[in-house]
């Protein structure tokens, strides 16, 4: 594809400028064409791919792009246009009057026109499509003598004016309605002359002049203004609306989800109208050039004789596979069948594209790399590898980091689902496996899952109104709608399980009840779907592991075989290939430490060993300790805890066979240890044989204002160097003791919260002179380091200092997050959605790296440290160190290693590989 990007004024990311009055505003497509698929900053998505179709000779109905810059300049100038865009568009339209010989408005041959936004990537929840605009009721007479087909004709203007009053006029299904208004007039209509639910096609001419009529007088009702007749005045307000539409809510909702910049703003698309309502040769088409939910080499999509491209995806009728368009239209199917090579010899990867086919020949309306699930991305990469489209690297970027979890969520368990009777079956849209509470409305829906419960959306079809819903739930099951309905299409992109158009499911909105299979369910009642299968069943039903947990860690051999699990396999592969950073994890069991290892981590880079003191007894020695008044009394609790630290690291160091595990040293503030109400003191009092009396004392002497900043990290050890001076002695006597079983051990010490590098020292002192002890006794040479966590901004701004004692660092990104924002990281819930919302930060800081402000800080201590210590040990081991874009950064500023926990290990090795790969 040629990468050329945008001719003048195209945008990096995110540099805006606002655009001048004059300037290129229209981009031709057509027997012309001005863009490229490059362009896509300029034209947006679908205007530049149009281009990109037009120039490799696809058919493409004639029309013109209006760039994203107008978007800007909409919105930087109190909503109105540059004024040299009405005679850009003028001259566009006259472009497209010569290309198809009819004119705009004209009452003997006239152009129709679509109107669709396309922003830079696709977004739902924006205005998407007007279809059929310049009919009015003059032209739709015109358009019948032209035609000789009065049905088609009333056809389009009804939808017309049905999508017009929908989308550019607001009549829309209000707060307490489940029906959208033009529907409840269509229905009305086919209830009071056919007295039942028939089709929309066999609806009469006469049906059709009565639906517009009624049709305006709802319009004339709800927004207190008559229908638009002028063609230019239809067309300025669909380019209005679509401009509009980028700032509506469910554009924001998704633009927050998907973190896309306010400032790319939308392109809109005017575009010469084919016609799939023509007749029993004609239709319209969704596609993908492979399955995109299970990632099979197949056509796969679905078409509607006798439609315009909106019923497809509205669920209103059943939309047939495109496979049955062989034996019903076998020449446009051939035809399909190249456009769909050729999408993909040209573009390099799966395509869904949209087709409409006007009297048996096909016409090319849409394409853009297809969203896909996890599981198709892998498969969909391997195979295009093999088949030499692409190369390994470009395999390896074809594999969403973000989505790349989905790959290891549970199934349904195997016993169980055979045990289950699945009480309906429908479209496999979304992979996995989820059982949840059922809900059939989203508000109801997110405070459900608020409250703590799994839930399962349950709608007759979904639509962007929806998406709060479905981001809360943990599945989405629809009654209607194919494999290209608005659930089908946001269940893949954001990896939600789903199953849609499962006819047999019957939702009633009135009672808030699903009835299937002669069982009614109502709300907070549970159901299973399997969205790998298309199942759906009763109840709950338990799940599995997927294949690839069960092959790595369970060590399962027929989930070893399974095509899923060879192609997850040569993709890590690749990736350990292309990266430059190791992927450590966070564990601090040796279970957790195996299967890190098993997913392909190098070594431990945090096993926070306070967690090591809440199992079992071992918490009353530490209690003990804590309580102790004296040295000697402290150090008696100690040994107590001694042998069990020692226990815990030698498990360690045989899970890891031979790999590095940095150890850190006791952090937490002592009152975490300590029970906090009066009955658990008691209780411990009782235990410990001491008077309730002191716990108490105890507990309120430690009490603190900021625990967080308080008494913990290295200060800890350096108020009580007993505590340090016991794990370096079980870390070394762990050492030595798997080091004589033949396992290589390499033990990293790491000091916590060190601001200054007297404290590193300090503690330094105590480590060295516990390994020369243990080293002495038990006759070993121990290879360890000593270094230290970079987790407040003085130690960050001091690094030169510190790195003239630490043989490491390991940034601790959640502290240094929380003390360089001064935002507590467990309590910034209460206004953290409220500055997404007000886009102060783009991303949550404690999920995603500040790179702006906390990133300074990171790149400063790897300056700093470096230039004291050349070969300084540089890893992260924060919340961040799982997260694929934080890992980019990391990347770039040349650290060694992120760590993370376990189940995110194969996530930031394909991100640490991409990050090389992008580099
Ligand atoms: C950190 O602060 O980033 C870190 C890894 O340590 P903890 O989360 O244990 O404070
Ligand atoms: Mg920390």
């Amino acid at each position: 594809m040629a990468k050329t990007v945008g001719a003048k004024g195209a945008k990096g990311a995110r540099g805006v400028k606002t655009p001048k009055a004059s300037g290129k505003y229209v981009y031709l497509f057509g027997a012309k064409t001005d863009g490229n698929g490059g362009m896509k900053p300029l034209l947006g998505g679908k205007g530049a791919n149009l281009a990109e179709m037009c120039r490799i000779g696809l058919p493409v109905p004639p029309g013109f792009t209006i760039t994203t810059e107008v978007c800007t300049y909409y919105y930087a100038h109190k909503r109105t246009y540059p004024s040299s865009l009405r005679p850009q568009m003028e001259a566009g339209l006259a472009a497209i009057e010569r290309q198809t010989g009819k004119k705009f408005g004209d009452l003997r041959n006239p152009l129709l026109v679509s109107v669709r936004s396309g922003a830079r990537d696709s977004m739902p929840g924006m205005m998407d499509t007007i279809l059929n605009l310049g009919l009015n009721d003059q032209t739709v007479e015109a358009l019948t003598r032209k035609t000789g087909n009065a049905r088609f004709a009333w056809d389009c203007y009804r939808r017309f004016v049905q999508m017009y009053g929908d989308v550019v006029l607001g009549v829309q299904k209000g707060a307490g309605e489940d029906h959208e208004p033009f529907e409840t007039v269509i229905e009305g209509l086919k209830h009071e002359r056919y007295h039942q639910d028939i089709e929309d096609t066999k609806l009469t001419v006469d049906d059709l002049k009565e639906l517009v009529g009624r049709f305006k007088a709802l319009v004339k009702e709800r927004v207190g203004r008559q229908f638009p007749a002028s063609p230019w005045d239809q067309l300025m307000g669909a380019v209005g609306a679509v401009f509009g539409s980028w700032m509506n809510d469910r554009a924001i909702v998704y633009r927050r989800k998907y973190n896309i910049p306010t400032e790319w703003g939308t392109a809109v698309n005017v575009q010469a109208m084919v016609y799939g309502n023509t007749g029993e040769k004609s239709g319209s088409g969704v596609a993908f050039t492979r399955n995109p939910a299970n990632g099979t080499k197949e056509f796969y999509g679905e078409f509607l004789i006798n439609a315009q491209g909106e019923d497809v995806v509205a669920g209103v009728r059943t939309p047939e596979p495109v496979a049955q368009l062989k034996n019903e239209l076998p020449k446009a199917y051939a035809e399909l069948e190249r456009i769909r090579q050729t999408l993909e010899k040209h573009f390099k990867d799966v395509q869904d594209f949209e087709f409409t086919i006007e009297d048996g020949v096909v016409y090319m309306l849409q394409t853009r790399n297809g969203k896909r699930t996890a599981m198709a991305a892998l498969k969909f990469s391997i195979d295009m590898y093999k088949e030499k489209l692409i190369d390994w690297k470009t395999a390896v970027m074809r594999n969403p980091a973000d989505q790349f979890e989905q790959l290891l969520a549970p199934v349904f368990d195997v016993a169980e689902v055979a045990k289950a009777k699945a009480i309906a079956t429908g479209l496999p849209a979304g992979p996995g496996a989820a059982s949840g509470q059922i809900y059939l409305n989203a508000d109801r829906a997110v405070s459900a899952s608020e409250k703590g419960q799994p839930v399962l959306l349950v709608r007759l079809e979904t639509s962007p109104e929806d998406l709060r819903g479905m981001i809360a739930a943990e599945g989405i099951l629809t009654a209607r709608g194919g494999v290209s309905s608005h659930a089908a299409l946001v269940a893949r992109q954001m990896g939600k399980v789903c199953v849609c158009g499962a006819a047999a499911v019957e939702v009633d909105y009135a009672t808030r009840t699903v009835n299937v299979d002669g069982q009614t369910f109502k709300e907070g009642d549970w159901m299973s779907i399997d969205g790998t299968a298309g199942k759906v069943y009763a109840g709950r039903v338990k799940t599995a592991p997927s294949e690839i947990v069960a092959g790595l860690i369970h060590d399962d051999r027929a989930a070893r075989k399974t095509e899923k699990f060879r192609n997850f396999q040569q993709l890590m592969k690749w990736c350990d290939e292309a990266t430059r950073m190791d992927v450590r994890t966070n564990a601090d069991t040796p279970e957790q430490t195996a299967n890190a290892i098993a997913f392909g981590a190098s070594g431990i880079g945090l096993c926070r060993t306070e967690h090591m003191f809440f199992e079992g007894d071992r918490i009353d020695a530490m209690r003990e300790m804590i309580l102790a008044e004296t040295l000697e009394e402290r150090k008696a609790a100690l040994d107590k805890l001694l042998p069990y630290q020692r226990e815990d690291f030698a498990g360690i160091f045989r899970a890891l066979k031979g790999h590095p595990a940095t150890i850190r040293f006791l952090d937490p503030p002592l009152h975490e240890f300590l029970p906090q109400t009066k009955e658990q003191q008691s209780d411990l009092a009782k235990k410990l044989g001491v008077p309730a009396s002191r716990i108490h004392s105890r507990v309120a002497q430690l009490h603190e204002f900021n625990p967080m900043l308080g008494f913990r990290g290295c200060r800890l050890g350096i108020g009580y160097p007993e505590i340090s001076a016991m794990q370096a002695r079980a870390v070394f006597e762990a050492a030595a003791m798997v080091q004589k079983e033949g396992i290589k051990v390499h033990p990293e010490i790491m000091i916590p919260l060190v601001g200054f590098k007297k404290e590193l020292d300090l503690q330094l002192e105590v480590v060295h002179q516990a390994a020369r002890d243990v080293q002495a006794e038990q006759k070993v040479k121990l290879n360890y380091m000593v270094g230290t966590m970079i987790e407040i901004p003085r130690g960050a701004l001091t690094a030169d200092e510190i790195a003239e004692s630490a043989e490491f660092f390991s940034f601790g990104t959640n502290d240094l997050t929380q003390t360089a924002l001064g935002m507590s990281r467990d309590d910034s819930g209460s206004f953290l959605p409220q500055y997404a919302e007000l886009e102060i930060m783009k991303k949550n800081p404690f999920a995603t790296i500040d790179t702006v402000g906390v990133g300074q800080l990171v790149e400063t201590a790897v300056t700093r440290g470096r230039a004291t210590r050349k070969d300084l040990k540089l890893g992260i081991c924060g919340e961040h160190g799982g997260d694929p874009s934080s890992i980019h950064f990391f990347e770039k500023v040349g650290l060694d290693y992120v760590s993370c926990s376990p189940y995110r290990v194969p996530v930031a090795r394909l991100a640490a590989a991409q990050a090389a790969l992008a580099k």
